[in-house]
């Protein structure tokens, strides 16, 4: 399953190497080469995870860095550091700056790809293909198979999306905003009561085996998935 990754770099031949790699991964590549360049990239949709260069010409990697984790939006995104310095001092800084992860130029593109697959499982579980399974409810997304007490079920693409987030963050409430954001990706052109049709969609192809009750309504707040 490809995801979109924000390459924040401005050093071209860097940004070709990860990009030409990034996209034969089968993954989709954006492009900054500035901080304002990545802002104007975070208002739309959010991107699965952010290549972030240290040095950057104006406001700092690592600057910029500190803003996402202080921001709602994007304290979770997952954000591995690229940088030139080898110093341990400064890797250290990265990862208390709250980057998932820290790798030093020259890196090989196959280590890349390696953090960023385990980046993604651990922050982002639903843009992976490993299987879920939740309150009796088997989730498989390399398959695109869902099995409610051992009867698969028939879901549209965006129920199946839906779904997989909620199974892969249980016990969480999430506003209309950041369903939209992690689900469709883009919160900005898409009106919030589109999310509650597919939540109604939804449980509607769960009611069947009675798995609708793990759908849990917030009113004024959201939606979350709570097994029992
Ligand atoms: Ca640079």
């Amino acid at each position: 399953m490809g995801s979109r990754i924000l390459v924040v770099e401005d050093e071209p031949a860097i940004v070709e190497l990860i990009v030409v790699n990034l996209e034969h991964a089968g993954h989709t590549a954006l492009r900054a080469g500035n901080v304002s360049e990545a802002e104007a990239h975070l208002r739309g949709a959010l991107p699965d995870v952010i290549l972030l260069d240290w040095m950057l010409p104006g406001e700092s990697g690592i600057a910029f860095l500190k803003r996402l984790r202080a921001e709602k939006r994007t304290r979770e995104l997952p954000i591995i550091l690229l940088t030139a310095r080898a110093q341990e001092p400064d890797k250290l800084a990265a990862l208390e700056a709250g980057a998932d992860d820290y790798l030093t130029k020259p890196f090989s593109t196959k280590e890349l790809m390696a953090r960023i697959k385990a980046v993604l499982r651990r922050r982002a579980p639903q843009r992976t293909d490993e299987p879920v399974a939740v309150g009796g409810l088997h989730l498989d997304p390399g398959a695109h198979r869902v099995v409610a007490s051992g009867k698969a079920l028939a879901l549209g693409p965006t129920e199946f999306r839906l779904l997989h987030f909620l199974m892969t963050h249980p016990d969480r409430i999430y506003s209309r905003a950041q369903l939209l954001d992690q689900v469709w990706g883009d919160h900005v052109h898409i009106e919030e009561r589109t999310v509650d049709v597919h939540i109604r969609r939804l449980r509607s192809a769960l009611e069947r085996s009675g798995h609708d009750r793990l759908i849990e309504t917030v009113r004024g707040s959201g939606y979350g998935l709570r097994p029992e």
